[in-house]
């Protein structure tokens, strides 16, 4: 209850309650801070609410649709396979819910205050939080800010309509007969392949030379290898220049080398990137803090801003625009808050795309090994010769991991296949641990598991692999 306009004390403002927001928030209060988090939209953010979570929903009811359509090739016959897709819709809302519900049970549980609203500054030590009711005044000790992003909106493809960005992507109520993707980052290759095993006929349009820059050119080219088997069609090093849209469809002209195309489809999804939300009504303008050219804040290694008692964590600081960096960030602005000497290390973030196969990347890729001056040595071990692998028929992909040959340290590792998401885990252990490829060659994997294959990866780095043969 606020009399007059009396500014009412807290220990720290958390603005934004995505995965960064509110693991900070739930942080500081386990570390004795009374804190308050508001968020003008839902509590979870865009990775529980228009991002991670709902995409991944959706991308494994697409993997069962494809499993059970194809499961006659070891066997079974499961006749005509139907899809119910506002069931297949009503299934990742159910997922969206019950963990955007169990945050802000956490959120209680923790005595976080939660206030629906949006956050104005207006100076250093004091914000307005307001929604349509009421708009309380605050004056903080300490602030997190954790806005987050939102989808990169290009000027010739202004979204509405027909032309979506990957929120709208993932609420369509039918499975559309066509889509088009601009953009062949992870976010436009998982969307797009998820809607292209449902049944849309789906066209990737990608500027840069091959889809899913970032990842080593092999891995791209056997989620390229999968898309194309799948009947998408693939456009590299095309330029998208003008839509057209209707009541029922969109029209997309685009170039490839000197070449004028046309393509209609159902909709036009443009995922070239996010954009982090530290323009508008924040008022960040009015606290001066500093910021890049591209409009993220510019912090330490604790996350402290220019203000030292103002912190920003997530899609809003540099690097790569992912759920799980927040959430780190956010731990360590808590605790620098709580006077501890955490720090943010980026040596081992992993990077994962929920392709067909699965991609995954932690530590250094062979070529960025070399460049820092290490003296290489690669161990590499196919799926196709592990026993799991070929008992779940799922044959494609490797486990690549890139060692020091001086001391065996493990510096990185890349994986395509089946769980790559959670096989490159143990890697980012060993790399953080400081471990070696014998390290992980001497732990004990169980038989028979994907698990085997890092181990045996490990093995031939060190020369002897039990499972495949080195011609010395
Ligand atoms: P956000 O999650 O963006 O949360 C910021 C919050 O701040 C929002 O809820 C917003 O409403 C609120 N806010 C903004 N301004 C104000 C204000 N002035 N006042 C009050 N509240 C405000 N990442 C992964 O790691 N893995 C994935 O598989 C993955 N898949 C993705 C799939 C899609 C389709 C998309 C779009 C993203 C995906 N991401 C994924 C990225 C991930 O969602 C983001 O990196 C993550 O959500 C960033 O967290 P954050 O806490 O920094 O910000």
């Amino acid at each position: 209850m606020v009399v007059g306009d009396a500014s009412l004390d807290i220990d720290t403002l958390v603005i934004g309650a995505g995965p960064g927001g509110y693991t900070a928030a739930i942080r500081a209060a386990q570390l004795g801070q009374k804190v308050l988090v508001v968020d003008k939209e839902k509590v979870g953010g865009v990775c529980l609410n228009v991002g991670c979570i709902p995409s991944k929903a959706l991308i494994s009811a697409a993997h069962q649709y494809e499993s059970i359509s194809h499961a006659s090739e070891i066997g079974i016959d499961a006749g005509k396979v139907k899809v119910d897709f506002s069931k297949v819709q009503d299934f990742k809302n159910g997922v969206v819910k019950k963990l955007t519900g169990g945050v802000a049970s956490l959120l209680k549980a923790n005595k976080v205050d939660f206030f629906n609203g949006e956050v104005m500054f207006i100076n250093e030590n004091e914000a307005r939080v307001f929604n349509d009711q009421e708009s309380p005044r605050y004056r903080f000790k300490n602030c997190i800010i954790a806005t987050g992003s939102r989808p990169i909106e290009l000027k010739p493809f202004p979204f509405g309509g027909r032309i979506i960005s990957s929120t709208e992507a993932l609420s369509l109520p039918e499975v559309p007969k066509s889509m088009i993707v601009v953009g062949g980052g992870y976010i436009g290759i998982e969307l797009g392949q998820m809607y292209s095993k449902f049944g849309t006929k789906v066209t990737v349009v990608e500027g840069l030379d091959s889809i899913l820059p970032g990842f080593d050119a092999e891995m791209s080219k056997l989620v390229e290898k999968k898309l194309k088997g799948q009947g998408v069609e693939i456009f590299t090093g095309a330029k998208a220049n003008s839509a057209e849209q209707s009541d029922k469809d969109v029209t997309l002209s685009f170039t490839v080398g000197d070449e004028e195309k046309q393509l209609t489809a159902d909709y036009l999804l443009v995922t070239v990137g996010r954009r982090p939300n530290t323009d508008g009504e924040l008022g960040l303008d009015l606290i001066d803090i500093k910021m890049n050219e591209r409009g993220f804040i510019e912090v330490d290694d604790q996350g402290r801003t220019s203000i030292p008692h103002i912190y920003a964590i997530g899609d809003i600081v540099a690097g790569p625009a992912l759920a799980h960096k927040s959430s780190y960030e956010a731990k360590v602005a808590a605790e620098s808050i709580a006077g501890l000497p955490s720090k943010i290390d980026y040596k081992c973030i992993p990077l994962v795309v929920f392709s067909d196969p699965e991609c995954a990347s932690v530590g250094y890729s062979e070529n960025e090994a070399k460049e820092k001056g290490h003296n290489v040595k690669i161990g590499r071990f196919p799926f196709n010769i592990n026993g799991r692998a070929l008992s779940l028929n799922a044959t494609e992909g490797y486990v690549k991991i890139v060692s020091d040959a001086d001391n065996g340290l493990v510096l990185g590792a890349q994986i395509v296949g089946l769980e790559a998401s959670n096989l490159i885990a143990e890697l980012g252990l060993a790399i953080e641990m400081g471990a070696t490829v014998e390290d992980i060659a001497l732990t004990i994997h169980a038989h028979p598991t994907l698990g085997e294959i890092p181990m045996e990866a490990a093995e031939v780095a060190l020369g002897h692999p039990i499972h495949t043969f080195i011609k010395k």
